[in-house]
């Protein structure tokens, strides 16, 4: 149970006066639906109206705070002239502006002959000096409200700062004083103010630099944040490392059948990633292991044989992928791999006629079935299996913690592996899965090919093109990308569609085209046909971003690529180059290209490293936008920005080992005050695990 005294923070916004459902709903868009998310929501700027000077002092264009007498007002004669109203001070004079005016409102509020304070920025007309639409209109004995420093806080479309900054201020009159979590010693140390204080100067910066993510109120908000997430991730691993597990060991045979049949032989870094999965899997704790690889590295094997151990036990295991696409490669390859081995493997995936279904159901849970290979379908209610021994989480970036955790809870015990082609940043890692245990393949399979990439501006199109028809000509397959993004779906469909019917008028039928909202059997048509060869070139959205594997394409264009993450990129750049035949990637751009966009595609052109990659992307792009996506399953942090808060990140950490040390059942004093903690960044599954404690 939520601590009550959090509860006015965890009301909706609507709660707040003068909140509508109109401006509920862009808030919404914009902060989040709970009051508590406006506190989350700091200014990114500031508009400084103390300075106060004469009219005849006042500069062009600068924000400034004016004691005026009203003098005239000047109706236009026609409408989309604007309504003028002149006032004066001691040094001389000045026009107010109004375009669109109400008349019967100016008058009210600018009466003729009376002293008004007006704000905004002044902008020069001839040779005189006017401030059109003031954002402030006020009487005298308010000049002292208007002579402050007012936040700037993001904005969304629908949404203007006076109502936003409004409703902010009544969030934060609505937000209590809360118990210190913070350690007292520490706390002193870093000279720190209480929470409550922090986050009301964080909302009320007096100058530029307090706005920058190393001020003290700034640095103690975004260590209660990490605090919060490394307390959450203590407490699931001390739950985890309660729960019981087993011990799965195999007689090594059919590893050793399914290995004399592999084309190729194992790299170093997989045979030691399989040795670390053995070593786990055989402990009678559970397993919970991230296998970080970049794109390519394969990791399917050795999931494979992760998965071998649990049948040689004589249990079943379960490989779980994103997409359906991706679990149907996954159940071709482990079905060719596995032929003659004896071992059994069944697809379930959403799509399954419920006959199929069925039959698999049971086959599972009669044990019939040795691996079970599916989409989230896998750990819905009534999938049950008899025996679950490992589960191996492909690509976990799309599945969230409480997923895998839905998966490992199909068996007793049952040992995680989880999979990314994403290589994490340490710092990224930590707040994401705490000292989860992890190999790494550092190394891409021998025989491969390089990849080379090249940034060229949409304007060589054209050339693209005529080299593309060359390589086509000669026998090459094409992805052509497109970028789709949620907010602009629709224009960037139309996009897609466009570019595939140009690419067929040139290089004929054999273009291909998938995206999201294709049906699933025609996504799969194409990819299928693109995969046997029946089609060149493939235009495609995203969809095929996660681990698809067609080592015959050697061809990645990738239009709009200032548009994408770098990760992202380079995700799909690793489509290509996956034989022995030399991958190319072409990046184009639409000008002008920002500082970032082209700093960006720049370490793509320099870089096939990963994990060099992931670390850069950081630094770019911030955690933030990293972590940002709420469907990347990873912890989405609001505060903190990890690459510039590391050293908090590290001291968190600690502070959080240490408090599971001393007090593992959160019973002291400062425990109590770090639950209202846990509660206030909305970990209250892991808060939920202190209960059951
Ligand atoms: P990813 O890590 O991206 O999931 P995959 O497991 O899909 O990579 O492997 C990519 C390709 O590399 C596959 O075609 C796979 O058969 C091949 N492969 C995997 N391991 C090796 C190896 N040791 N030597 C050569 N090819 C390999
Ligand atoms: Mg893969």
């Amino acid at each position: 149970m939520r601590p009550e005294i959090l509860n006015p923070l965890f009301a909706p916004v609507s709660t707040l006066p003068g909140v509508g459902p109109r401006i509920a709903a862009a808030i919404e868009h914009c902060a989040g639906p709970l009051v508590v998310d406006l506190l989350w929501h700091l200014p990114s700027g500031l508009i400084d109206r103390r300075f106060s000077p004469t009219i005849a002092d006042a500069p062009p264009g600068v924000i400034v705070t004016l004691k005026v007498r009203v003098e005239s007002h000047h109706k236009p004669a026609v409408r989309r002239l604007p309504y003028k109203v002149r006032c004066s001070d001691e040094s001389g004079e000045l026009s107010l502006v109004f375009f669109h005016a109400h008349e019967k409102y100016l008058l009210q509020n600018l009466p003729i002959g009376e002293i008004r304070v007006v704000s905004g920025r002044t902008e020069r007309y001839g040779d005189e000096i006017q401030l059109v639409h003031p954002d402030h209109i006020a009487r005298e004995d308010e000049i002292e409200n208007l002579l402050s420093v007012e936040p700037i806080y993001p904005l969304t479309a629908g949404l203007n700062l006076k109502p936003l900054s409004k409703v902010i201020q009544a969030a934060l009159t609505r937000t209590p004083d809360l118990p210190e979590w913070c350690d007292p010693a520490y706390l002193a140390r870093q000279q720190w103010p209480a929470w409550k204080t922090a986050l009301l100067a964080a909302h009320q910066p007096q100058g530029e630099a307090d706005l920058d993510s190393n001020t003290d109120m700034r640095e103690r908000l975004a260590y209660d944040e990490l605090l919060a997430n490394q307390m959450a991730l203590a407490l699931l691993r001390a739950s985890l490392q309660r729960a019981k597990g087993r011990e799965t060991k195999g007689d090594g045979g059919l590893r050793e059948i399914v290995g004399a049949r592999l084309p190729f032989s194992l790299t170093a870094g997989q045979i030691v990633a399989i040795q670390e999965i053995e070593a786990d899997l055989g402990q009678p704790h559970r397993m919970l292991r991230l296998l970080q690889g970049d794109v390519g590295s394969g990791k399917t094997v050795v999931a494979l044989f992760a998965m071998l151990v649990a049948v040689e036990a004589g249990a079943q295991a379960a490989l779980m992928a994103p997409t359906e696409l991706l679990a149907r490669q996954h159940f071709a390859t482990l079905e060719k791999l596995l032929t003659e081995s004896g071992v059994s493997v069944a697809l379930l995936t959403g799509r399954a006629k419920k006959s199929e279904r069925e039959a698999v159901l049971a086959r599972l849970a009669a044990g019939e079935v040795d691996i079970a290979v599916g989409t989230h379908a896998l750990f819905q209610s009534g999938v049950e299996f008899s025996d679950l021994a490992v589960a191996v989480v492909d690509e976990q970036h799309r599945f969230g913690v409480h997923q895998r955790m839905t998966l490992a809870a199909k068996g007793k015990g049952v040992d995680v592996l989880v999979m990314t082609a994403t290589p994490i940043p340490r710092t990224l890692m930590l707040t994401a899965y705490g000292d989860l245990q992890s190999s790494r393949l550092l190394e891409k399979p021998a025989g491969r090919a390089a990849i080379e990439t090249r940034v060229l501006p949409i304007e060589r199109l054209e050339d693209v093109v005529a080299g593309i028809k060359r390589a086509v000509a000669s026998g090459a397959r094409v992805y052509w990308i497109c970028p789709l993004v949620e907010e602009s779906e629709a224009v960037d469909l139309a996009a897609v569609a466009v570019r595939h019917g140009q690419l067929r008028n040139i290089f004929g039928t054999r273009v291909g085209l998938v995206h999201g909202r294709l049906k699933s059997d025609e996504k799969d048509a194409a990819m299928s046909d693109f995969a046997s060869g029946a089609l060149d070139v493939l235009v495609a959205t995203t969809v095929i971003e996660v681990g698809i594997d067609v080592p015959d394409a050697t061809i990645m264009v990738i239009e709009h690529a200032e548009r994408f993450g770098l990760a992202q990129l380079h995700q799909l750049r690793g489509r290509v180059g996956r034989s022995d035949k030399p991958g190319n990637c072409l990046l184009l751009y639409a000008p002008p290209l920002g500082e970032t966009a082209r700093a960006r595609l720049e370490i793509l052109r320099e870089t096939d490293d990963g994990f060099r990659i992931a670390e850069e992307d950081l630094k770019l792009r911030g955690a933030g936008e990293l972590l940002g996506t709420r469907q990347s399953g990873l912890p989405e942090l609001r505060l903190a920005d990890l690459a510039r808060h590391g050293e908090l990140l590290a001291t968190a950490r600690a502070d959080a080992r240490l408090i599971m040390e001393r007090d593992p059942e959160l019973k002291s004093e400062r425990s109590q005050a770090l639950r209202v903690l846990l509660y206030l960044f909305e970990r209250d599954a892991a808060a939920r695990y202190l209960r059951s404690a």
